[in-house]
C-alpha cells in the first residue's frame, strides 16, 4: 500500500528551504515523493498563477538529497502544472511547506503555502499545508514534522471531504500535541515602516503586528501560543452561508 501512493510536495519558500526538505522527508514515510517547487522565495504570493509568461520545470537535485522539479512560477502554479503535466500518474495526496513563519489566522488569506495545498483540493487531492510558526530558516521542525505526519495518517485513514483543505501549524521544537481549532479572526495593525532613500524619496517596508480580533481556546493562535500544534479544516467556497439565506430574502 506504501510503495502505491504518490505524495506531491510543494511549498512557497522554494527548493532551497529547510521546510520543504523536512516535509518530503515525512512523506517518503508514507510512500513516493515527487517534488514541484517554485525556484525562489514565492511567500505571501497567495493564490496568484502565472498568464504572462511561460513556465519552466527544471529537473534538480540538491546537497542534501532532495530532488524534484524547480518551477519559475508561483505554488498554485506549481500544483496545476504537476497536475496536467509533469507527473505520469495522480497523486494521493497533496503536501505544501514546512513553511518557514506561520500561517494561522489571517495569514491563511496570504500565504503561498496554504494556496498550493488549495490548488491541490481544487484539483480534487486531499491536501495540507503545514507551517511552523518560527520564522527562522533554521528552526527546530521537529514538532511541525510530527503534527505533519499526524495529519498525513489521518487522512489517509478517514479521507476528507471535497473541498476541504487542512491547514497545519506548530511551533518550533518538540511536539506538545495537536488539536483541532478555528481559524482566528486576526488582521495587521501598524503595517508599515516609513524611511527615506539616498534620494530623499519616501519608502515603505511591509511589516505589521498581527491584532486578535476574537476570543477562544480553540482559535489556531490561542492554541499554537499554548505551544501545541493546530489542526485547521479550511474551505475555498467563499461563499457566506452564515448570511446568505437571510441576505437572500431581500428583493433585488
Ligand atoms: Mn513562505
Amino acid at each position: 500500500m506504501k510503495n502505491d501512493r504518490l505524495i506531491l510536495v510543494s511549498n512557497d519558500d522554494g527548493i532551497f528551504s529547510n521546510g520543504i526538505k523536512a516535509l518530503a522527508e515525512v512523506a517518503s514515510e508514507f510512500g513516493e515523493v515527487a517534488v514541484v517547487a517554485p525556484d525562489r522565495q514565492q511567500s505571501a504570493v497567495g493564490h496568484s498563477i502565472t498568464i504572462n509568461e511561460p513556465l519552466r520545470a527544471v529537473p534538480f537535485k540538491l546537497e542534501s538529497g532532495l530532488m524534484g522539479s524547480a518551477i519559475n512560477g508561483t505554488p498554485a502554479d506549481c500544483i496545476k502544472l504537476a497536475h496536467d503535466q509533469l507527473l505520469d500518474r495522480k497523486p494521493d495526496l497533496v503536501l505544501s511547506g514546512i513553511n518557514h513563519g506561520s500561517n494561522a489566522g489571517i495569514n491563511i488569506i496570504y500565504s503561498g503555502t496554504v494556496s498550493a495545498a488549495t490548488e491541490g483540493t481544487i484539483l480534487g487531492y486531499p491536501s495540507i499545508a503545514v507551517s511552523c510558526v518560527e520564522f527562522g530558516e533554521d528552526a527546530d521542525l521537529t514538532g511541525c514534522m510530527e503534527a505533519a505526519r499526524r495529519a498525513i495518517s489521518f487522512v489517509f485513514k478517514n479521507g476528507l471531504p471535497a473541498g476541504i483543505t487542512l491547514n497545519v501549524n506548530a511551533p518550533a521544537g518538540p511536539f506538545r500535541g495537536i488539536k483541532w481549532t478555528k481559524q482566528a479572526d486576526t488582521r495587521y495593525t501598524d503595517e508599515f515602516e516609513p524611511r527615506v532613500d539616498p534620494h530623499n524619496r519616501p519608502y515603505y517596508w511591509i511589516t505589521g503586528r498581527l491584532e486578535i480580533l476574537d476570543q477562544g481556546e480553540d482559535l489556531d493562535v490561542n492554541v499554537l501560543n499554548t505551544g501545541y500544534a493546530s489542526i485547521t479544516p479550511i474551505q475555498y467556497d467563499l461563499t457566506a452561508y452564515r448570511v446568505f439565506k437571510e441576505m437572500s430574502k431581500i428583493d433585488i
